[in-house]
């Protein structure tokens, strides 16, 4: 037999013990994109509290859900926003689809991928329509406190109404969202934007004016002097204020309609008692805007910032290649919204669960499982031990857990067919800490009765409105706007 050299002739076995230890190397730890946050469970009560008022005060004023794809065509966002806008110019995330080279972006916005979306569907064709939607926005922005490059955006959208009714209407949601969810002082700014002639003739006072005074203007003014004047007012540079503050307004350039659309709106919140500041430098980011336009401010974290913003935007559908369809909207900062509601306390994270079921037997693994599913039946949130554990860390579990009430399946149980209950938090007729066995087959009953009954004494609790929804949805009104959830404790 040829000998190959390149081998050992008697290559030795190896033993598993001989063999050199293999050092371990870690995968790199991955990180996310800066300014894209993970949403932890610890805020979920929050996000929740917000998306249920949310949905509920939507439904209250007639608006209907829309859920629009994240990426669009970049077009879309160009045309619609506006070129020469903050958002276009350097927020976007916009690619190239290299299967088929369309050019496309992540929205940075939903309103025009909304109004998109109608033209599409031909949404506005026998009626107008009020819609709403939610979900995350991008853009490419200095990460801060507040800013962030993925955030999210409640947004509404009255497509097919010429106002000034409508504008007022959804102002008033807003401020009916802010008392939902306890957010204190929100202070709401109003404007009218006019109509496109108006604002050209404006437009050109303006340039004129900026131009008497190119020596106080910074490069971005500069820059915008002749392709975007009007945002040169919404300059956050101090050393421009006083300039800004000078230049001719539009007011002074309203014809007769816009004078009385803006009249009508003003009108219409006075009548609701509706609290509102006239700010005549208000204008917006975005190019679509006509007629009013207006922001919600408010206290987030030691500085002012707007949580909300919207307005009229008539010529957008003809922009975007529709038949001319009046619409007006809002947008709002989830994540500002968020802080201020942290801020106020306003929202307690509730129970993970009602009930935690405790057992260690031979065989209780299977019985755990059977009692968790007749709970459940009868609309309780239950957590089943699952894994090893004995009954002190299984205990430490349930206590961790909010739970109002243990069940345990111990040996003794199992055998004998029965639970012993052992009730973790105070109810109406039984003490912290107290214990009793029960049959399995009342088990239910028997839990079912303390945590209504400790429902009946809450306002707004949960466990008794869960029931009640759980089991008969056709009872619960379907104009109730859903109370942000709040904590048995
Ligand atoms: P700003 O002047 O603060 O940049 P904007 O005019 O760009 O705001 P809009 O496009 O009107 O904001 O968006 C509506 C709302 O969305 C804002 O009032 C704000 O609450 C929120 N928002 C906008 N950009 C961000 C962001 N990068 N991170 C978190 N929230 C944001
Ligand atoms: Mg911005």
């Amino acid at each position: 037999m040829a000998s190959d050299n390149s081998k050992p002739a008697n290559p030795v076995p190896e033993q598993p013990s001989a063999a050199p230890a293999e050092p371990k190397v870690r995968a790199e730890k991955l990180q996310a994109v800066r300014g894209m946050n993970d949403i932890l469970p610890a805020d979920e009560p929050l996000w929740e509290a917000l998306e249920d008022s949310v949905a509920g005060i939507m439904r209250a004023y007639g608006y209907q859900r829309i859920r629009t794809p994240i990426v669009e065509p970049t077009k879309l966002f160009v045309r619609g926003i506006g070129a020469v806008t903050d958002i276009v110019e350097k927020e976007m995330y916009s690619f190239t689809d290299s299967l088929n080279g369309e050019q496309l972006t992540l929205r940075p916005e939903n309103t025009a991928g909304v109004v998109r979306a109608a033209i599409e569907h031909n949404l506005t064709y026998d009626a107008p329509r009020r819609l709403w939607y939610t979900g995350p926005m991008f853009r490419h922005e200095r990460p801060q406190k507040g800013r962030y490059r993925q955030f999210h955006q409640v947004g509404a959208e009255a497509l097919g109404f010429a106002g000034p009714d409508v504008d007022a209407e959804l102002i008033m949601l807003c401020q009916r969202l802010w008392d939902a969810l306890d957010l204190g002082p929100v202070r709401l700014e109003i404007n009218c934007l006019g109509d496109a002639q108006e604002r050209a003739a404006h437009r050109s006072a303006l340039i004129a004016y900026f131009e008497a005074h190119q020596d106080q203007l910074d490069e971005d003014a500069k820059r915008r002097l002749h392709s975007n004047p009007l945002r040169i007012l919404d300059t956050k540079n101090p050393a421009m204020q006083a300039l800004v503050n000078a230049a001719p307004t539009l007011s002074q350039f309203l014809g007769q309609a816009s004078s009385a659309h803006f009249s009508g709106v003003q009108e219409l919140l006075k009548a609701q008692n509706m609290p509102f500041r006239i700010n005549p430098r208000l204008v917006r980011g975005l190019d679509y805007y006509n007629l009013t336009v207006f922001e919600w401010i408010a206290p987030v974290g030691g500085s002012e910032l707007t949580i909300c913003g919207g307005g009229r935007y008539d010529p957008l559908t003809e922009m975007l290649g529709g038949k001319p369809t009046p619409g007006c909207g809002f947008a709002l900062g989830v994540e500002r919204v968020l802080e201020m509601m942290r801020q106020a306390e306003s929202v307690v994270a509730a129970p993970l669960c009602d009930v935690y079921v405790v057992h260690q037997a031979a065989g209780s693994s299977v019985l755990a499982l059977q009692v968790g599913e007749r709970l459940r039946d009868a609309g309780l949130d239950v957590i089943v031990h699952a894994g090893q554990g004995g009954f002190k860390s299984q205990f430490k579990r349930a206590d961790a857990s909010g739970a109002a009430v243990a069940v345990i399946l111990g040996e003794e149980e199992v055998a004998r067919n029965i639970v012993s209950l052992k009730w973790l938090r105070e109810t109406a007729s039984i003490e912290a800490g107290e214990q009793e066995q029960v049959g399995l087959d009342e088990m239910v009953d028997v839990i079912v009765d303390q945590l209504v009954d400790e429902g009946d004494d809450l306002d707004g609790g949960s466990m008794i409105e869960a029931l009640t929804l759980d089991t008969d949805p056709d009872e619960a009104d379907p104009q109730a706007v859903p109370p942000a959830r709040k904590s048995l404790h």
